[in-house]
């Protein structure tokens, strides 16, 4: 079937609401949503209806292609100067013991681990300290350049940055220069959780504002650059405050179009200060995928990091309007998994990602992390795994 064969048969529904019948229409002639929308879409929308109109997006976007690549994380520290309620990864100072600090040599040798495979990406982001300072970061980024010039450096926060350019006294326009000239390619997503202070204040309170986490990408957008966005979702904000969110990014993304990627991140309560608060259902995850690929019309990607919400979510999100799962990670990052996530090393090998989107229907790309592809997969064979030469034993206890 069509996918505006879909969109018919979800019109001539005569027990759809006509607002919602208008927001299909909207959809169908590719015309923006309104914030009032959004927020009815998140108390009206059955699951089935959400699907439609976002695989339709997706489908018109992207067709089946669905994106991943071959990444590995660096986590400097799990120590943080911040106290952030929901974080189930940072160890605060008086804990230090449960900690680590790389140093730049334990960095470096994390990133020559790599040398002999063909992962096109690092991801550099975690706790804040003090000793994690400009010029800290400065010389990071120009020795992985100088080992690796063609590995992708993706780096830090504005959580990171806001902090490091205020102890350096410098502005934003000049701290987002100096980066990219010591060799920072890209900006992550991290650190936005919910913008509006009625919540944020609650839990992220002393780290960068809405205001100052857009500024910072908007002065990298200005430098020609690209980024992410993500928000963190499904805890103790309303829905208006999720719309409130993706408004203030499709605000930005109008002004700049600097942004690559949205990345719903799902709040999970293990070990945190929020652990009370419930983790949101798998359909809901569904339907927030779905409502942002439809309010944020000016974002090319709408990705659903398989780490955080499992596999088997991760091939489902590819219907509510997801195209990029993420990447291989090679079990380099603590973020999800000290958060509770199922995938507790997190690591999959490029002929697992493939399969995954395979069996989910879709077309698997290869990119980097400008989005270029690097294989397409779509007829590409495997070799066959090397069988072993011998055969095994019983073992007698
Ligand atoms: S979320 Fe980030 S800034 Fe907040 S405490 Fe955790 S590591 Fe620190």
């Amino acid at each position: 079937m069509e996918v505006s064969e879909n969109f018919q048969v979800l019109l001539s529904n005569p027990q759809l609401s006509p607002e919602l019948k208008d927001i299909a229409e909207k959809v169908l002639h590719n015309q923006r949503i309104t914030f009032d929308e959004g927020v009815l879409l998140f108390e009206k929308a059955e699951l089935g209806y959400l699907g439609v109109l976002a695989n339709y997006i997706r489908e018109q976007k992207h067709g089946d292609k669905t994106y991943f690549n071959r990444n590995f994380h660096i986590e400097p520290t799990n120590l943080c100067v911040y106290d952030c309620k929901f974080c189930s990864y940072s160890r605060l100072i008086r804990q230090r013991s449960e900690g680590w600090e790389y140093t730049m040599q334990e960095m470096l040798d994390i990133v020559k681990r790599y040398d002999d495979q063909a992962v096109t990406e690092v991801h550099i982001v975690g706790g804040v300290l003090p000793q994690y300072d400009v010029h800290f970061y400065t010389e990071l980024f120009r020795s992985i350049k100088a080992h690796r010039p063609n590995l992708h450096v993706k780096a830090l926060t504005p959580v990171e940055y806001h902090y490091i350019f205020k102890k350096a006294k410098i502005d934003y326009a000049t701290g987002m220069k100096l980066m990219k000239d010591a060799g920072l390619e890209s900006m992550p997503g991290g650190g936005a959780e919910i913008f509006h202070p009625e919540v944020r204040d609650l839990i992220a309170k002393d780290k960068c504002n809405a205001e100052q986490w857009l500024a910072i990408h908007e002065e990298w957008h200005k430098l020609g650059m690209r980024s992410n966005a993500t928000m963190l979702y499904g805890h103790i904000e309303k829905f208006w405050h999720r719309v409130d969110h993706m408004e203030r990014l499709r605000q930005l993304q109008d002004k700049t179009g600097g942004f690559q990627t949205f990345i719903p991140l799902k709040f999970r309560n293990k070990d945190n200060q929020m652990s009370e608060v419930p983790e949101s259902t798998v359909v809901e995850d569904l339907r927030n995928f779905a409502i942002a690929r439809i309010y944020l019309d000016n974002f090319d990607h709408v990705k659903a990091y398989w780490a955080m919400i499992s596999r088997t979510t991760a091939q489902l999100s590819l219907n509510f309007g997801v195209d990029d799962i993420d990447g291989t990670l090679d079990d380099t990052t603590k973020i999800y998994s000290m958060a509770g996530a199922e995938e507790q090393h997190p690591g999959m090998s490029t002929k697992q990602l493939v399969e995954l989107i395979k069996n989910a229907g879709r077309h698997p790309i290869e990119r980097d992390t400008l989005y270029n592809i690097v294989t397409d997969y779509n007829e590409y064979q495997f070799e066959e795994e090397e069988k072993p030469k011998y055969y095994k034993l019983p073992v007698i206890n």
